[in-house]
């Protein structure tokens, strides 16, 4: 009993946690109809993703399978599921703000550190290579323009962005 009493306060303190971020607020309203998943294109390519698992679980408190899963990485923002949603989830903007927390507390995948690395050192998330300047004429496209690397440093400075530890978790 007294078990069970624990979980039910970790599940309560997971979601409250959730409804605290910004995007999160609706999670509570769902009533596990599904009707996210059969409308999620993500879902229908792999078994890895399920927005409907994601809610459940996080709504049960699994705080650890949710953040450091992978599957939170998956959804491509398409918001199909958050026009459906017969309980006004949103469903997407949940998804966000479970990223959200999940960075906060280390769970980054690598792909993402790197991303943020490069927007931090070059103002490009994916760095430009030489072989590619060299073929952009070659398909009538002008020479890129440089980043503006000060005016990026002073929004992501302002925003917090800069100070987040983008350590590595190992997560593909
Ligand atoms: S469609 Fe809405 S109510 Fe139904 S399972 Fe998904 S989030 Fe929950
Ligand atoms: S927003 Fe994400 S969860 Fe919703 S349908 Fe699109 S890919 Fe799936």
């Amino acid at each position: 009993m007294e078990h069970k009493k624990e979980q039910k306060t970790s599940a309560t303190s997971f979601s409250d946690e959730i409804r605290s971020q910004l995007g999160g607020e609706t999670i509570t309203l769902c009533y596990q109809c599904g009707t996210c998943a059969s409308s999620c294109p993500v879902a229908k390519t792999t078994e890895r993703y399920n927005p409907r698992d994601i809610i459940r679980l996080s709504l049960l408190g699994e705080k650890q399978e949710v953040l450091s899963g992978g599957a939170i990485w998956l959804c491509s923002s398409c918001y199909n599921c958050q026009e459906r949603c017969p309980q006004k989830v949103e469903i997407a903007d949940v998804i966000y703000a479970l990223r959200n927390i999940a960075i906060k507390e280390g769970h980054i995948p690598n792909i993402y550190s790197e991303f943020a690395t490069g927007l931090m050192n070059e103002g490009r998330i994916v760095p430009t290579s030489k072989f590619v300047e060299k073929k952009r004429p070659e398909y009538g496209l002008p020479p890129l323009r440089p980043a503006g690397l000060d005016a990026m440093k002073k929004i992501l400075a302002a925003t917090g962005f800069d100070k987040i530890q983008w350590k590595k978790e190992g997560t593909p």
